[in-house]
C-alpha cells in the first residue's frame, strides 16, 4: 500500500506558486471574510492566510459580526468587487441563518470568484472549459496525478453529492484532459457497497468517520478520502481526533494506494486555493 502524501505534495505545490510569484514580481492579494464565530472556520481561513505568506500573496481578512444583514454582507462584496487590490474574493462557509449563501456567492465578481462556487464558474466547468475549479476537487485531480496514477479511462466512484465536492469533481474528471467513467452516488443510492466495489478509484465524501469499510473496497483500488469527522479520544490533550470517512485500518492492506486523515486531501485544498489567486491575478 501506497500511503500518499498530501503534506509533501502541498508544499511542491506552494514551492511552485511562491518560485512563479518571485519570477514574474507580481503581488496577488486574497482578501477573506469571516462571519461570525465559527472556531472551525477560524482555524481555517487562518491556515489559508497562512499559507499565502508562505508563497508571496498579500492576504487579509475581514472579520464580521455574526449578525450582520445579508444587505450588509453584499455591501462589502460589492466594494471587494471593485476593489483593483483584491485579486480573489472568499467567504469562509458556513453563514449565519439570516444570510442566503446562494446570493452571496452569486455576489461576487466570477474573475474574482477563487472558491469556484459562482454559477458562471460552475457552468464553465460543466461545460468542459474549466476555470476556477473549487479547490477540493481540484486538490483531489493533482494528488492522484502528482503520485503517478491516471484517470484516463478509470471508473472513479463518488460518494457525496455536494456542491463544493462531489458534483465538481465529477464535472471535473469528465472534461476531455481527464477521461475518467464517472458515477456518483449518495444517500438514495441503492446497493452502494456493490458501486463502490466497481471503483478503480474511490473518493470518499460524506461526512460520517469510518463509513467506508473493507467490504466497499476493490482489491488494488486507489481510495481518497475528503472526510473530516471529529471523534472523541481521551488520550488527546484537545479531548477528540480528526478521522476521515474511510475505515483506513480494515482497508489499508486491500487498497494500492490511499491518503491519510489528517495530511491527505485538506492541504491540497488549501494549495489549490493559492494557485486559483494567482491565476485570478493574471486573469484580471
Ligand atoms: P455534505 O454534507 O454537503 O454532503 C455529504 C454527502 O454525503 C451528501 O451528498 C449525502 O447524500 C452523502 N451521504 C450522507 N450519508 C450517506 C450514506 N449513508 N450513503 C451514501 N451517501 C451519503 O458534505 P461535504 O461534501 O461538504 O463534505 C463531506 C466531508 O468532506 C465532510 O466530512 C467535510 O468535513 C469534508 N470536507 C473536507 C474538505 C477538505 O479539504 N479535506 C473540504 C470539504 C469538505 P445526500 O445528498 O443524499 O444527503
Amino acid at each position: 500500500m501506497k500511503l500518499i502524501d498530501g503534506n509533501a505534495i502541498a508544499a511542491k505545490i506552494r514551492d511552485e506558486m511562491r518560485a512563479e510569484i518571485e519570477k514574474e514580481g507580481i503581488k496577488p492579494k486574497l482578501t477573506a471574510m469571516l462571519v461570525g464565530n465559527n472556531p472551525a472556520s477560524a482555524v481555517y481561513v487562518r491556515n489559508k492566510q497562512k499559507a499565502c505568506e508562505e508563497v508571496g500573496i498579500d492576504s487579509e481578512i475581514i472579520k464580521l459580526e455574526e449578525s450582520i444583514s445579508e444587505r450588509d454582507l453584499l455591501e462589502v462584496i460589492r466594494r471587494l468587487n471593485e476593489d483593483k487590490k483584491t485579486n480573489g474574493i472568499i467567504v469562509q462557509l458556513p453563514l449565519p441563518e439570516q444570510i442566503s449563501e446562494n446570493k452571496v456567492i452569486e455576489a461576487i465578481d466570477p474573475l474574482k470568484d477563487v472558491d469556484g462556487f459562482h454559477p458562471i464558474n460552475m457552468g464553465f466547468l460543466l461545460a468542459g472549459e474549466p476555470r476556477f475549479v473549487p479547490s477540493t476537487p481540484q486538490g483531489i485531480k493533482e494528488l492522484v496525478l502528482r503520485s503517478g496514477y491516471g484517470f484516463d479511462g478509470k471508473h472513479v466512484v463518488i460518494v457525496g453529492r455536494s456542491n463544493i465536492v462531489g458534483k465538481p469533481l465529477a464535472a471535473l474528471l469528465l472534461c476531455k484532459d481527464a477521461n475518467a467513467t464517472v458515477t456518483v452516488c449518495h444517500s438514495h443510492t441503492k446497493y452502494l457497497n456493490e458501486v463502490t466495489k466497481e471503483a478503480d478509484i474511490l473518493v470518499a465524501a460524506i461526512g460520517k468517520a469510518g463509513f467506508i469499510g473493507e467490504e466497499m473496497v476493490k482489491d488494488g483500488s486507489i481510495v481518497i478520502d475528503v472526510g473530516i469527522n471529529r471523534i472523541e479520544d481521551k488520550t488527546r490533550k484537545s479531548g477528540y481526533r480528526l478521522v476521515g470517512d474511510v475505515d483506513f485500518d480494515a482497508v489499508k492492506d486491500k487498497v494500492e494506494a490511499i491518503t491519510p486523515v489528517p495530511g491527505g486531501v485538506g492541504p491540497m485544498t488549501v494549495a489549490m486555493l493559492l494557485v486559483n489567486t494567482v491565476k485570478a491575478y493574471k486573469m484580471q
